[in-house]
């Protein structure tokens, strides 16, 4: 694996060994997610390109800048494992020199979910993946499902602004139990990655509590089939029901739960939707 610190360098690389290129970039802190978007890449394409890059025009000010996992020597060992052809780690001066300021704004979509909350946001990563673009050339670029709005947001870009090459997205790799891969996940205490049944009762409690008058009697989170009330965090498919009373009704309902809506995040989505 080469790996290529300056836009030189990788443009050197990409024309010695390639004719079409895969692209993953990355913010680094790799896991099974990211090594998802390789596997994909590998059968597609003559060469894959990864990039490591900490953007820190997609972090706001009260952000995890700072605190973002930097682990970059288990990075190119990881990329190289998984067949990465060239890993590009280019330093923050290169991508931001000074004087910089041209940025990329991709308009609507941008603007709820994620960005309502993270100001800025989609602009660095827009602007950071134009660049990334514009410097590596792939054939195709690989993102995940997890990041749903980021998704979208670049195809837009791609559409509008012309950029030669083709955007694939891989489905989001999770935990056995369900979470999502992240590297953010290292920072959930115990306490807090062990999502336990109560959790999951109390968060239907307030769900009811919010959208409607009744009164809810009970919720049980039970096994499937023992129907024994669970209390440990749970991997399996979980029997959900409750009772709810609007005045003199007692209206009965359950629904099973499957292992990927059993953490908090999950469940969370879940009620979102519904
Ligand atoms: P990041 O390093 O978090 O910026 O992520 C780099 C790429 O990996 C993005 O396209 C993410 O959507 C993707 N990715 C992150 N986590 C996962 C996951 N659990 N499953 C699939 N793709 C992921």
């Amino acid at each position: 694996m080469i790996i290529a610190r300056t836009t030189a360098d990788l443009r050197a690389a990409r024309a010695a060994a390639c004719s079409t290129v895969g692209f993953v970039p990355t913010m680094g802190a790799l896991h099974d997610g990211h090594l998802s978007l390789i596997r994909a890449a590998r059968g597609d394409n003559d060469c894959i390109v990864s990039s490591i890059f900490v953007n820190p025009a997609q972090f706001g000010p009260n952000e995890d800048f700072n605190a973002y996992p930097r682990t970059l020597e288990a990075d190119l060992a990881q990329l190289e494992q998984a067949g990465v052809d060239i890993a590009f780690i280019p330093p923050v001066e290169d991508i931001y020199p000074t004087g910089f300021q041209t940025h990329v704004e991709v308009e609507h979509v941008s603007q709820g979910l994620e960005g309502a909350r993270r100001p800025g946001h989609f602009r660095g990563v827009a602007t950071i993946v134009a660049k990334l673009f514009n410097m590596t050339q792939p054939t195709v670029a690989y993102f995940g499902q997890k990041d749903a709005q980021q998704v979208v947001v670049l195809r837009r870009m791609v559409a509008d602004l012309n950029f030669p090459l083709h955007i694939a997205v891989i489905p989001t790799a999770r935990e056995s139990d369900g979470l999502a891969l992240s590297s953010r996940n290292r920072y959930l205490t115990p306490q807090q990655r062990a999502d336990d049944p109560q959790a999951l009762r109390a968060l239907i409690a307030q769900h009811l509590t919010n959208q409607s008058s009744g009164e809810v009697e009970y919720i049980s989170i039970a096994h499937p089939q023992t129907l024994r009330e669970l209390d440990a965090p749970i991997t399996h498919p979980v029997l959900a029901s409750l009772t709810v009373r609007f005045g003199q009704t007692r209206l009965l309902d359950n629904i099973l739960l499957p292992a990927h809506l059993n953490t908090r995040d999950g469940l969370t989505q879940h009620l979102g939707r519904v």
